[in-house]
């Protein structure tokens, strides 16, 4: 079950400890896209988002959106935003991960994945022994693969005594 468990969690991306990722060697920023950066179905990310994303690059981060969809749309997301992007990453199995790690040569300690899903997102991140961090998702509205997602969601969080909707931790 402790696979599941982030080591951080906050309320968004903009709430999140990155001087703290930093003191521990994370390099490289791996965001989900879907109601982590957008809300479902939404391209703009908004002038925040693009400044936090200035921001990240000055602190030396390489930052990417690593996102389960298929190509057209985070491609676009990607080639707007001036963000690399990894497409159907298929979280949370290994596959995509092992390749990106290669293709980047490093370790996945040097890694944080950002997201709102337990069971995709942090499952995925944890499982390679990345560091995990989980937001509130941004809207109500999801896919029909993640409302059915959400539901055991809900029962992992009751679970684990940890988790509880808005109590944030780092
Ligand atoms: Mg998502």
């Amino acid at each position: 079950m402790k696979k599941f468990l982030p080591q951080i969690y906050v309320k968004d991306v903009y709430h999140i400890p990155y001087k703290k990722l930093k003191e521990n060697k994370i390099t490289h920023l791996l965001f989900d896209l879907d109601n982590t950066i957008v809300p479902i179905h939404e391209k703009d990310p908004g002038e925040k988002f693009k400044k936090l994303l200035t921001e990240l690059k000055q602190l030396g981060f390489s930052v990417f959106v690593f996102s389960n969809n298929p190509y057209n749309r985070i491609e676009t997301f990607g080639k707007e935003n001036d963000l690399s992007v990894i497409t159907s990453a298929r979280k949370p199995w290994k596959g995509k991960y092992k390749k990106f790690l290669k293709e980047q040569n490093i370790s996945a300690n040097q890694c944080a994945m950002i997201g709102d899903q337990l069971l995709t997102d942090i499952f995925g991140g944890n499982r390679m022994g990345m560091m995990t961090i989980l937001v509130d998702p941004l809207a109500e509205k999801d896919l029909w693969i993640t409302k059915w997602n959400r539901k055991i969601e809900k029962r992992i969080k009751k679970k684990y005594k940890k988790l509880v909707e808005g109590d944030y931790f780092e």
